[in-house]
């Protein structure tokens, strides 16, 4: 069976100032599934993942969200806040706030006002901080971490909500290759548990693990496909001009650099691939 769609976006333009950033774009995301949103630098992708999470002015936006079948512009805020989790791209926090306080600022939705958490927030915000290996240096400010060990707490504030939704910006910034491999099981822990997940990832081969993939360019969707599709490959090597290649490798798809005409290929290349 088809899953539903968890997000859709119709006819949705978004402007910043005078600038028409996003054009007409029409999306389905699917329930309980992974997909990532690729493509170059300005291409759009950080500003649909706020329109998405109707995080733009409303007068910025044209269009319509619809989340878990419903208009997003009519869900109240505390109840959206709950249905769908947000990181958002190089985000500010206060500095002084330990990692433990962060990740309960995800629990808010939850709680009643001024109430203080109850045992399942501290067990939400546990399970967090432990998913994302920051549970040991939960009584540390933020300001006393490396830039990796901050966006594991942050991520850590958006898996303590424990939404049905989550919208990832770029999660992997400053994280090193054994947590970019933790942070991978973790999404598909998620999904596996009937999670959706949307992120906008840099990183193309880690973006190639998810199911579906969204190329935008210049403010518009350019594909959408399954991650294993050939078509999506071919998408994906034309929106980076052709200076990647998609290939299998180790029983999965990954993206190398292409070493165009003038540029100077490894010294062990084999014949015919340049
Ligand atoms: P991406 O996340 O794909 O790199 P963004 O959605 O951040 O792209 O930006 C899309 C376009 O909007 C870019 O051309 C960028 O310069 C422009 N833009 C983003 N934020 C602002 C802003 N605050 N003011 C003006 N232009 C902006
Ligand atoms: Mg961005």
């Amino acid at each position: 069976m088809k899953n539903p769609i968890a997000l859709g976006a119709s006819q949705l333009s978004a402007r910043i100032g005078a600038r028409q950033i996003l054009h007409g774009i029409d999306l389905q995301l699917p329930a309980g599934r992974w997909t990532s949103i690729v493509g170059p630098n300005g291409a759009g992708k950080s500003t649909l993942l706020k329109a998405l999470a109707g995080l733009l002015p409303r007068a910025a936006v044209q269009g319509r969200v619809q989340l878990l079948g419903r208009a997003l512009a009519q869900i109240p805020a505390r109840e959206r806040a709950r249905q769908l989790a947000w990181l958002g791209q190089g985000e500010g926090v206060t500095d002084e706030l330990t990692s433990y306080d962060i990740a309960m600022l995800g629990r808010l939705p939850h709680q009643a006002w001024l109430a203080p958490p109850d045992p399942a927030d501290h067990a939400a915000v546990e399970q967090a901080l432990r998913a994302t290996h920051a549970w040991d240096w939960r009584q540390r400010p933020l300001s006393q971490l490396s830039g990796g060990e901050r966006q594991r707490v942050l991520l850590a504030r958006a898996l303590a909500v424990q939404a049905p939704v989550l919208l990832l910006d770029e999660p992997l910034a400053n994280l090193d290759p054994p947590h970019q491999t933790d942070w991978l099981h973790t999404m598909r822990t998620l999904v596996a548990a009937g999670t959706t997940v949307v992120s906008v990832l840099h990183e193309v081969s880690l973006a190639l693990q998810a199911d579906d993939m969204v190329l935008m360019a210049a403010g518009r969707v350019l594909h959408q496909g399954r991650c294993t599709a050939p078509a999506t490959h071919a998408a994906l090597e034309q929106v980076f001009g052709q200076r990647i290649l998609v290939r299998h490798l180790q029983g999965m798809w990954v993206a190398l650099p292409a070493f165009g005409r003038g540029q100077c290929a490894p010294p062990d290349a084999p014949p015919g691939v340049y």
